[in-house]
Order: C-alpha cells, then structure tokens, then sequence
C-alpha cells in the first residue's frame, strides 16, 4: 500500500438530513474506533455496532452507528471506519474535527477513489465509473455507469490487450528466423485479428454520441413560428406551468431549458423564440439565438399550428432538419380540420397533437424515443460512458494500429509491425490506468466529491 497517513471526510453532502456519514481510511482506523468508542478488543470487521463516540477529552459527542471495515477488503483497499451520526451539521464537524486531532487528515477530493485505484482495487476506468454514477442523470446512464463499474470496458480492454499480445508473440517468434516468413494465411488471419481489435476501438469512439446522450441529456429544441403552441407543448412535456403561455406573439424570447425523463432518456428541452420574418429588435435576437441552438441539437420537435398553412423556415433551420432528427408536431388538433403539409414537410415523422389537452403527448414521446434509439444506432449493450481520456489513447490506439495493419500488409519487417503493436498495448494501459502518471490521476480525482 503505497499510502501511510490516514483521512477523514464527510461522504454525505452537509447541511441537516436524518444521517451523516463520516468516511475514515488508512492505518489509524482500527486505533481510533478502539478508543473513540471505548472498546477492549478491535471490532468485529465488516458488523454495523452501536456505540457513544468519545471525542479525545473524553465527552460524548453522539451515539453513533460505526463499521470498521479491514484492508484489504475494503473500498480503498485499506481499513476504512464508516460512522454514522445524527445528521446536523455541528455533530458532524465536531467528529471530523475530532479525527483530525486524532492524527487523520482531512481528504482531497476524490482521495478515498484514488487510493481504491492505486490499491489495485479498481482500475481507472471503473474509478471514473464512479465519478460517472454519482452524477448520473438518468436511468439508462446509471446502469451504464454501473456495468462499467463492475469492470466490464476494464475486462474488453484487457480481451483486446490480450489479443494483441498473442498476435505480436507469433510476430516475434518468426523474428529470431530471418530465412521464414510467417505462411501467407497465418498472416492474415493475424492482420484480421488486429483489424477486429480496430473495429472495436471505432465502435467506442463513436459511442462518445452516446455517452453524451446520458450525461448531458439528448439536447432538444422545440421550434416553429410564434403562437404555435411551442410553450404550451413544454409545459405539456413537463407536466407543469413553466414556459409562458400567450396569445401574443413572440413571447419567448431569450430560450428556456428543462430536463425530462423520457424512458430512462435524460432530455434537455430547450423552448426557444418563435420563428417569423417580421421581427422587431429583441425577437431578432431571439431568434438568432434559436438559429444558433440548431447546430447544436440532437432533436428538434418543430411545432405548427395545424389549423394554419405551414410555415416557410429560415433556410438556416430547414438544413439542419432531416426526417431522422425531427419530429413534426402538427398543434391545435382540437380546433378542428388540419391544413395539408407541403414538401418538404410532409417527409418528416408527425404527431398530431393538442398541447391545449394534451392529446397525442403519448405518441409524441414514444415517437421522440424511437428516434433517439434509432440515432444510436448501436448495441446499447456493449456501450460505455466514453470521456475524453478514453478518446484520445482509443485513437492513438487505432493509430498505432493502422500503421501495423499498414507495414504488416507491405511486407516490412516484422521488428516494425511487433513494435507498433506494442505501442497499441501501451495505450491500452493507459486507458486503464497501468502506466504512472501523476499529472492524469491529479487531473481525473479532482474531479470528484470530497469523501468519495
Ligand atoms: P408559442 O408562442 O409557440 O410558445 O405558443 P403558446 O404556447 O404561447 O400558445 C399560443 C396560444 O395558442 C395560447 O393562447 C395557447 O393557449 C394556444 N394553444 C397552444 N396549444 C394549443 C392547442 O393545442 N389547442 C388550442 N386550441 N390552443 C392552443
């Protein structure tokens, strides 16, 4: 174990609550809970006791719930003492400050993750796992963030690693053996090897849609021409009154952001400022701003009053839109007879609705989740919550790789391709944290909650 001193931390947020929860890790544990709570003898590991804490001058502070938990079976690795007191604020610094006079140190962020990292208790990518769960915004990016956390992209990484180390083994064992070269189906089927290794680093690069999908939510942008209904379709989405609703044209001007929950989808909903050519100065801006959103949008719910002749949108808006991106949601059903669409809008899906009573919201969500499942387009199974770290060492992976594919096909020497392989292995290593490197794991932990 490569850490001695030992830290504290409040792992629950502060503030009054029912409990809180008082995290130690490191040599002392063992020490404290033997004098803290009084007892003859350590305490049975891994068993929740009750027991007074006895602050050093000997005063009760509270009646607390403790574990005493023995490294390395433990979270960090090394012992770590979880206590669980009344949840006001003063009890809870009152013990911390009593850790600290015990000889703990208060932790960094992210400081009880890094130790469960350096002590092999996890590898990098389930430690940003973590990070990923915590933050998690919705059902599905939850039980992504929880397969990654029990090591699956660790385990598929280390499959491909191992893949690859067998292909450079059968290289170098024709390297000591100038006179042969390695037989022509030998070759390619280890050139198809590393091809597969390839490919699966492309699929995981490409899921980086995907994984912004769960941590940002899938950006959506309700647009279409004022009085069409677009504040009321929000407040329909979110089941309350929160955009503005009038009669008066060009209410929403600046834009409005909301996050729903679409079969376990995290959806940002944007409401922005209607779309019309005779626009005075401030809806200008507006609708600039709108323009602006589009480039950045996963899905667009472009709505118009169904009653009325379709609207022409701006051609900086009708390019981004495609029927793979958007929905059209034909508004006002209630009022009566809808107008025929003209092309191009008659291509894209629609929903005939009234986000007066709420009609066809059903068909407007399942329609909204269709869509985003068919813009992934991928196995949602296989995925992971790909951040930028990962990215970068995937793709100089796929470099490496590329290069290998490259030489091995041109029939360069095999010392070549062997070492390119090994640079491929490399950054393998590097997703998964097995290569030193303070700066990145400084980077990454800091990132974190205090505590965790
Ligand atoms: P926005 O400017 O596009 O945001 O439109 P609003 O949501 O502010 O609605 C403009 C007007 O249309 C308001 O008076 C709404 O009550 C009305 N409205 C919106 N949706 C419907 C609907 O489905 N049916 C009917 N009858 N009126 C609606």
């Amino acid at each position: 174990m490569e850490n001695t001193d030992t830290i504290a931390a409040l792992a629950t947020p502060s503030g009054e609550s029912a409990i809180a929860l008082i995290r130690v890790t490191g040599a002392l544990c063992e020490k404290i809970a033997m004098e803290a709570f009084t007892l003859a003898k350590s305490p049975a590991p891994r068993h929740a006791s009750y027991g007074s804490y006895r602050d050093l001058s000997g005063e009760i502070l509270d009646d607390v719930v403790y574990i005493l938990f023995r490294g390395p079976k433990s979270y960090t690795g090394e012992d770590v003492l979880e206590v669980s007191c009344h949840g006001n604020p003063l009890i809870a610094t009152r013990l911390l400050e009593d850790l600290l006079a015990r000889g703990c140190r208060q932790s960094d962020p992210g400081e009880f993750t890094r130790r469960a990292f350096l002590n092999g208790r996890m590898d990098l990518t389930q430690a940003e796992a973590v990070m990923e769960l915590i933050q998690a915004r919705s059902d599905r990016a939850i039980r992504v963030a929880n397969k990654q956390l029990r090591g699956n992209f660790g385990r598929q990484l280390d499959e491909l690693k191992m893949r690859l180390l067998a292909t450079v083994a059968t290289i170098e064992a024709y390297i000591d053996f100038p006179d042969e070269d390695l037989p022509p189906e030998q070759k390619k089927a280890e050139i198809e090897a590393i091809r597969s290794v390839l490919a699966f680093c492309g699929r995981i690069i490409d899921s980086g849609k995907y994984a912004a999908f769960l941590r940002d939510g899938v950006k959506t942008l309700i647009l279409g021409e004022p009085n069409a209904g677009k504040s009321s379709l929000l407040n329909c989405l979110l089941g309350f009154e929160r955009a503005i609703v009038s009669d008066e044209p060009g209410t929403t001007r600046d834009f409005i952001r909301e996050r729903i929950m679409l079969d376990g989808y995290c959806i940002q909903v944007m409401d922005t400022a209607g779309l019309r050519e005779a626009a005075n100065g401030i809806e200008q801006q507006g609708i600039r701003k709108t323009v602006e959103l589009t480039e950045e949008a996963d899905l667009f719910l472009l709505v118009i009053d169904g009653t009325l002749p379709a609207p022409t949108l701006p051609e900086e808006v009708s390019r981004q839109i495609t029927a793979d991106n958007c929905i059209l949601v034909q508004n006002k059903a209630d009022l009566g007879a809808l107008q025929p669409l003209p092309s191009p809008l008659d291509g894209l899906r629609r929903v005939t609705m009234s986000a007066l009573s709420g009609t066809g919201l059903e068909s407007l969500k399942s329609a909204a989740v269709e869509m985003i499942d068919a813009h992934l387009a991928q196995d949602q199974d296989d995925l992971i919550l790909v951040n930028a770290r990962h990215s970068a060492a995937l793709k100089e992976l796929s470099e490496c790789l590329e290069s290998a594919i490259r030489n091995f096909e041109a029939g360069e020497p095999a010392e070549f391709v062997a070492s390119e392989l090994r640079g491929a292995v490399e950054a393998i290593g590097r997703v998964l944290g097995r290569i030193d490197n303070e700066d990145m794991l400084d980077v990454l932990f800091s990132s974190f909650c205090i505590g965790k």
